[in-house]
């Protein structure tokens, strides 16, 4: 038996299967113990208070069995308000803090949220329906981007610099300062690693903070909050706040106390947030957006390892990852064999309840989703031909859930099917006759998130990472064409309609944004 400690075993979206029976004995106990935890009622948490609102509640659903997991408070605009009053509140202190010091309790938080893995991964599984695997690989980048992002403030101690004196009489010094208080607005998908992200960058940064996960997972977003505040953070640095978007977002990010937001979410929704949000003055507007992320195949790729990424790409955490790869563009000359083994090996994928052991696929995050999905299939029917999948799944305990089958289709290039996002699982394969076309129809949506090419040919490599129009790229990924991006190694930017800074998470300029610069000339005689 293993004698490894839950906290030591480390998991990352690219992990091997090799040798997991530790892994599983722990996520088992994890799983048992949170059979105690289930249908609780949990409050917002404003300046370090628990608040708890005297209405309805938000429950808390599994997409697996639509079992309850927690209650959680539905905040109205007044709490909103209360929740910038002490991110303001607190925001003197928490910049005047010394650099060093965020970065030791950030860097305490990270090895809370290490140190309780297996729950968070445990819950986050029955909160999104994440497989097993997937949920810890989110838990570990969580812990890995905090650390990442203190790492980048003491590589440039602090973002203070020595300047240049013009005549010897002055001093210079640049420094960068946090602005203020930013709103940090998550999406579903990743509710640790996304969360986390974007705080813990704020945070080092010296900002102050009102959270909010989205509403279909505000449990595992609870649990950072707590990592944060266990670890030291004070309260009102860090507001927790639980509700809906379409209730309380705008309020929230048009705040006259909100001095910059931080978002990860659908185009849609922020594409609204930086057309409404600077009026009296420019404010940080940092976003990451949607993808439909392109996979290229050439004739003399690897075609098994093309259709092995494309397969992870797609049906990993059911095509509801903003790097999933959901169209393909196949040369005509491989484009049998790879879709055979596309199909092959989507058949072989293990789709159940993804809280168990060897299971990859489980449901679709909400009824909304299903319809999406509905949406596509008809769409594909209607435009091109459907080659597998199309239909819910309701055999046995699936009737209970939101389960889909991975669909595979043939759909034009230019249909709409083919252009927007539909975050289901839903792949198109469009034939091409060159590299030409492929990077042509490649480029030719509003997104530009991943990117995935499989090749034998280093003048076509060179070409596609010098023309395709995306922020991380991949070539030869058999683990995963357009997924699998870890902090430090792959930052995650989204050009075009998938991002709006250009510079990512994950990566080396991303905690600088959090800051602005003053320049401090001193005379010194
Ligand atoms: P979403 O519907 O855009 O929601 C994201 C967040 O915005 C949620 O917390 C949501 O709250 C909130 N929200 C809704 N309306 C708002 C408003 N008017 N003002 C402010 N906030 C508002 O996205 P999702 O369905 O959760 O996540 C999927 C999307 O995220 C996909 O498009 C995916 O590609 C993208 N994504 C991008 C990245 C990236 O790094 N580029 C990573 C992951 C996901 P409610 O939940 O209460 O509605
Ligand atoms: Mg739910």
């Amino acid at each position: 038996m293993s004698t490894m400690s839950p906290k030591d075993m480390k998991i990352t979206y690219t992990s091997s299967q090799a040798d997991l029976s530790a892994f599983h004995r722990f996520f088992d106990e994890a799983l048992d113990a949170l059979e105690g935890e289930l249908d609780r009622e949990y409050p917002l948490y404003i300046g370090g208070e628990a608040i708890t609102v005297d209405a309805p509640k938000l429950a808390d659903t599994s997409p697996i069995d639509g079992r309850v997991l927690g209650r959680f408070q539905l905040a109205t605009k007044g709490h909103v308000d209360q929740a910038v009053a002490a991110a303001n509140a607190a925001k003197k202190g928490w910049a005047g803090t010394p650099w060093s010091e965020r970065v030791t309790l950030l860097r305490r938080a990270a090895d809370l949220i290490r140190e309780r893995k297996f729950h968070i991964a445990a819950l986050m599984a029955w909160e999104v329906g994440k497989n097993r695997l997937e949920a810890m690989g989110d838990v570990e980048e969580s812990a890995d981007l905090i650390d990442y992002y203190c790492d980048s403030m003491d590589a440039h101690s602090g973002y203070i610099q020595e300047m240049k004196a013009l005549t010897p009489i002055e001093h210079n010094l640049d420094v960068l300062r946090p602005y203020g208080v930013f709103a940090c607005i998550a999406p579903f998908n990743f509710p640790a690693a996304l969360l986390t992200g974007m705080s813990a960058a704020a945070l080092v940064a010296g900002n102050t903070l009102v959270m909010k996960p989205a509403q279909d997972t505000p449990w595992t977003g609870l649990e950072i909050y707590k990592a944060y505040v266990d670890a030291g953070v004070p309260g009102g640095a860090v507001n927790f706040v639980t509700g809906k978007g379409s209730v309380i977002g705008d309020h929230l990010t048009l705040h006259p106390g909100v001095d910059g937001v931080v978002f990860t979410g659908s185009k849609e929704v922020g594409m609204r947030i930086f057309h409404q949000m600077s009026t009296r003055w420019i404010k940080p507007c940092l976003l990451e957006l949607g993808g439909k992320n392109p996979t290229i195949v050439m004739p003399s790729a690897d075609v098994e390892a093309a259709a092995e990424g494309a397969m992870r790409s797609a049906w990993g955490l059911q095509n509801q990852k903003c790097s999933a790869t959901s169209r393909v563009y196949v040369h005509k000359d491989v484009a049998a064999e790879f879709t055979r083994l596309l199909i092959e090996k989507t058949k072989a994928i293990a789709i159940g309840n993804p809280v168990r052991e060897g299971v990859y696929f489980g449901p679709v995050i909400n009824a909304a989703a299903v319809k999406k999905y509905d949406a596509a299939v008809a769409g594909a029917r209607e435009l091109g031909t459907v080659l597998y999948g199309g239909g819910r799944l309701t055999e046995g305990d699936l009737a209970k859930g939101n389960y889909v089958s991975p669909c595979i289709a043939k759909v034009p290039h230019d249909s709409w099917v083919m252009q927007e996002e539909h975050f289901v699982p839903f792949l198109g394969i469009v034939e091409v006759d060159s590299l030409d076309e492929a990077l042509t129809l490649a480029n030719d949506v509003e997104y530009g998130l991943t990117a995935g090419f499989f090749s034998g040919e280093e003048a076509e490599i060179a070409r596609f990472f010098d023309e395709i129009e995306a922020g991380t790229v991949y070539v030869n990924k058999r683990t995963g064409a357009t997924t699998g991006a870890w902090p430090g190694s792959q930052p995650f930017t989204g050009w075009k309609g998938s991002g709006g800074s250009g510079k990512g998470g994950c990566g080396p300029y991303y905690v600088a944004q959090f800051m602005r610069e003053q320049s401090r000339t001193r005379i010194v005689r």
